[in-house]
């Protein structure tokens, strides 16, 4: 595909899995070949809404900052801290057209709770909540990043997840992630600082979890009547329609069809 915005990271795959309809999307692109800060995050949502996606799971690895959330575990967020440094593109809106979405609940409830339950019935360790770090990377942290983001009361910390969610909430998609700690980031005393190879050997057996977790998600999604993300824009639209410009609405037509209509 393509967008308004560029390519999407790779090609998206469309299938059925569970009975449902699914799209997969490869967040770091064929062959792993994108930063975290140079990821196509509108492109890939705005594909995916154009596509007719309803709800978006994102699976990522992380670094875990608690006991409990040691290499192997899978842990459901349901806050985010964003440490990024904001030069991410991390809106659709702007250009004569505004939208303030609240972000108090960044993940879908719903969403959030059917990926726990799909996660807890298979053999990993399981944290239900807790808030991810989002850093900018692509290096880890340092001891005393780590210490402070403990301190913050966080338990994962990552480089993906904003601004994905926001363009979500934006899209008025339904989003939630299952993350799988692959190292203990670098403040626990038992352990090594984080290095690539070790993290690598635990990510690959934290996929086999996130592939069966994912297709028991599929043949059990939530009914999109149990949250309000499908109608994000009722309240977050500023701009009247009759000011809008044009190509800026028309670049957005996925997104504001539900709410105002295609374009005359
Ligand atoms: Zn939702």
């Amino acid at each position: 595909m393509d967008t308004p915005f560029g390519a999407p990271s790779d090609v998206i795959r469309v299938g059925r899995l569970g009975g449902a309809r699914v799209a997969f999307l490869a967040r770091h692109g064929p062959g792993h070949r994108y930063l975290p800060s140079e990821l196509p995050q509108r492109a890939n949502m705005w594909a995916l809404k154009s596509l007719g996606v309803e709800r978006v799971l994102g699976v990522s690895a992380v670094g875990g900052l608690r006991d409990e959330c040691g290499p192997g575990t899978a842990v459901l967020p349901d806050q985010v801290i964003d440490r990024t440094r904001g030069d991410r593109p991390e809106t659709f809106f702007g250009g004569g057209i505004v939208a303030h979405v609240g972000m108090a609940e960044p993940m879908c409830a719903a969403l959030r709770r059917a990926a726990y339950e799909a996660a807890s019935a298979g053999a990993q360790p399981v944290v239900d909540g807790g808030i991810y770090v989002v850093i900018e990377g692509p290096a880890f942290g340092t001891r005393a990043e780590s210490h402070l983001y403990r301190d913050w009361g966080a338990s994962v910390v990552g480089m993906t997840a904003f601004p994905e969610a926001k363009l979500a909430r934006e899209a008025e998609l339904c989003y939630a992630l299952l993350t799988t700690v692959t190292d203990y980031d670098s403040w626990h005393p038992e352990e090594g600082a984080v290095d690539a190879m070790a993290v690598l050997s635990v990510l690959r057996a934290n996929v086999a979890h996130s592939r069966d977790a994912v297709a028991r998600l599929a043949a059990r999604l939530p009914g999109r009547d149990r949250c309000g993300c499908a109608h994000t824009l009722d309240a977050a639209l500023m701009t009247d329609p009759g000011s809008m410009p044009v190509e800026v609405r028309e670049r957005l037509e996925p997104i504001l069809r539900r709410r105002l209509g295609r374009p005359s």
